[in-house]
């Protein structure tokens, strides 16, 4: 029989949770659909919790550890992403801390895919136009156009698991690709889709030949008509190669006047001063966004300016927002299951209690053999 294991959770994931319950866990769920005061979090892992369940908005760093000094033994991250954990902490803590990469990759690719798409073809002020009474009329080019996508070329800026399933479903539209990664080029997938755009071609599929290729940073956004962005948010001291306003004035002035940009991946990667600055003086076509610098997006943000609506989708932080992606509890299908996965593997010593084997535990240096 398990030990009773204490469990927090700073929200709910739903029917996930019952496996939990069923092993005979201890477990609080924060009952708000906001994320608790940090201070909340430091005074349950002081009462001696061996598992945090944690989202994105939880910052979780040496005070929550210190906390948790030889009683917390697990977080579990419910994202693929965890810039909120800092890492070197966790380390040095030694707690092992879980994500739920791959289920979410798909849905994730999906939406920067549509939300370029909407952006590009303007259905936010063509929705508008209708609902608004405004369409009085068809005609060849009022009251405006939009740019579509299919034979364009995209920037794809990292080619991890999502930027590389956002390939995928470019290639669907018959797009070039330029991609970009300093640290893992996926030559194997790209040659592979390049047999699939030939393919294509010969088969009388597209009409024209497309082409994918990794090239500089530079060369990718001087060249492309849509920038879509895949990176972890890197911090100055994190890599070699940081993201933190990785799109600032210097590199959103080498996008084409006529170049849309998408953000799924975390907001501080670009600085949304400088981007708005582009919106309104048009160095860019335009851009859509799903993540911010502060979340939710502050009422006073220059992003809002009504003067560059048409050209700046602005979604909220709902990439990962479907149903089987966010809440099924089977840890291949749903973000929910894996995250509670990663929490049993670790207190239940699953891999034979090591850590390194674990799949979802992401700071496996701190665990090495010695
Ligand atoms: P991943 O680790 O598989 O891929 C990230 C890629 O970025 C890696 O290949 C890495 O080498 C590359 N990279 C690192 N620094 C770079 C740089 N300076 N320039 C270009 N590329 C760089 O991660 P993933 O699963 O593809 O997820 C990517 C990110 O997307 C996550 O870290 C998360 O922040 C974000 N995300 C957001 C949502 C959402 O709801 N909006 C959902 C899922 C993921």
């Amino acid at each position: 029989m398990n030990k009773k294991f204490r469990i927090f959770a700073t929200c709910d994931i739903g029917e996930a949770f019952s496996r939990l319950r069923e092993r005979g866990y201890d477990l609080e769920v924060y009952p708000q659909p906001q994320a608790p005061p940090k201070s909340l979090i430091i005074e349950k892992v002081r009462s001696g919790v061996d598992g945090l369940v944690t989202t994105l908005r939880d910052p979780i760093d040496a005070e929550v550890f210190e906390a948790g000094k030889d009683t917390l033994k697990v977080v579990a991250q419910i994202a693929v992403g965890f810039d909120n954990i800092n890492r070197a902490d966790a380390n040095r803590y030694k707690v092992p801390f879980t994500h739920t990469a791959d289920v979410l990759t798909e849905a994730t690719a999906e939406f920067a895919f549509l939300m370029l798409g909407m952006l590009a073809r303007q259905m936010w002020s063509a929705e508008h136009l209708t609902r608004e009474s405004q369409w009085g009329f068809w005609h060849p080019y009022l009251p405006f156009l939009g740019d579509e996508i299919t034979g364009k070329t995209i920037a794809i800026i990292g080619t991890g698991r999502i930027g590389l399933a956002m390939i995928k479903k470019c290639a669907g539209f018959d797009m070039n690709m330029l991609c970009y990664d300093p640290a893992y080029e996926n030559h194997d997938y790209i040659n592979a889709i390049q047999e699939l755009m030939d393919l294509r071609h010969t088969r009388g599929i597209s009409k024209e030949k497309t082409w994918i290729k990794y090239v500089p940073f530079e060369t990718a956004l001087r060249n492309s008509d849509f920038v879509s962005v895949h990176v972890p948010l890197l911090r100055p001291g994190e890599s070699s190669t940081p993201t933190l306003h990785l799109f600032n004035e210097t590199t959103l002035k080498l996008m084409k006047p006529t170049a849309f940009l998408g953000n799924t991946s975390r907001g501080p990667v670009v600085d949304e001063k400088a981007l708005a600055r582009a919106l309104r003086e048009k160095w860019i076509g335009g851009a859509a966004l799903d993540v911010y610098e502060k979340e939710p997006l502050p009422a006073d943000s220059p992003l809002r300016d009504p003067s560059i609506a048409d050209r700046c989708r602005l979604m909220p932080h709902f990439a990962s927002a479907a149903r089987i992606t966010r809440l099924d509890p089977d840890p291949n299908k749903g973000m929910a299951g894996r995250c509670v996965q990663g929490l049993i593997d670790v207190l239940e010593s699953n891999y034979g209690g090591d850590v390194t084997k674990m799949p979802y535990v992401v700071n496996k240096e701190a665990f090495g053999k010695t």
